[in-house]
């Protein structure tokens, strides 16, 4: 196992060991300060725990490689143990989606939730979304805006349907509600599974799409998510 400063001496400027104990402190990389603000970021060589004093980010080596999408296995081996998926919870709640189309969302179709199995939680009030990997399992659970299987990773969605996407273009869009709309639209889109700020570790699958669009809602963490993209894409491209 790797020690959690060489992941955070990757993405904090000036990381420097207060005195002569385990903590550090250097520039914050979060987009509230994006780098700009004097040493704030402090960081616990011991517990890997992380906290901004000025913007308030705070969490663990393991958000942290998330958040930057490396993977938080190497440097941390106590990974929570992603939960096992009931399918017939999945199908359950899927039927209970299909049988109230006043729970859809505007233009959402009947096909398209068919594809995607998105399903609805009468005990939390929630939509659900299955997550597939490239093969069709489903790999992890989306409670929308409350929260997911832990230890799941960030990947693309609807990843087991990619490969039937013809290669002249791909819209990125922010999040699954969007990206069920304009799958309901006949639009060619993906979207990332852990919000505006995320991209998978593997964006591979993208590299045969001769254009691809960055499509985010205007404000700041849309704004920020969509840079993030374009940085990305260009990056995967020149490989
Ligand atoms: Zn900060």
């Amino acid at each position: 196992m790797l020690d959690c400063l060489s992941l955070y001496r990757r993405h904090v400027k000036d990381l420097k060991r207060v005195g002569s104990g385990p903590e550090h402190v250097g520039k914050c990389p979060f987009p509230a300060c994006m780098k700009k603000f004097g040493r704030k970021f402090y960081v616990n060589e011991e517990t890997g725990q992380y906290d901004c004093k000025r913007c308030d980010a705070s969490g663990n080596t393991i958000t942290f490689a998330r958040y930057f999408n490396e993977d938080p296995g190497l440097y941390c081996d106590q990974l929570p143990i992603p939960t096992k998926i009931d399918l017939e919870k999945v199908e359950q709640y899927h039927k209970n989606l299909i049988a109230r189309p006043e729970l859809w969302r505007k233009p959402w179709k009947h096909h398209i939730l068919e594809l995607l199995q998105v399903g609805w939680d009468d005990l939390r009030q929630s939509l659900v979304f299955p997550i597939h990997n490239f093969s069709g399992q489903i790999i992890n659970l989306i409670h929308h805006k409350t929260f997911q299987n832990k230890g799941a990773r960030c990947t693309l969605y609807p990843a087991h349907i990619l490969k039937d996407y013809d290669p002249t273009y791909i819209v990125i869009c922010e999040g699954l509600v969007d990206c069920i709309s304009l799958l309901s639209i006949d639009i060619q889109v993906v979207t990332a599974t852990a919000g505006a700020l995320s991209i998978p570790a593997d964006i591979s699958v993208l590299r045969r799409f001769n254009r691809i669009y960055v499509c985010f809602d205007v404000e700041e963490a849309g704004e920020a998510g969509c840079d993030r993209w374009i940085n990305r894409l260009l990056s995967e491209m020149e490989r």
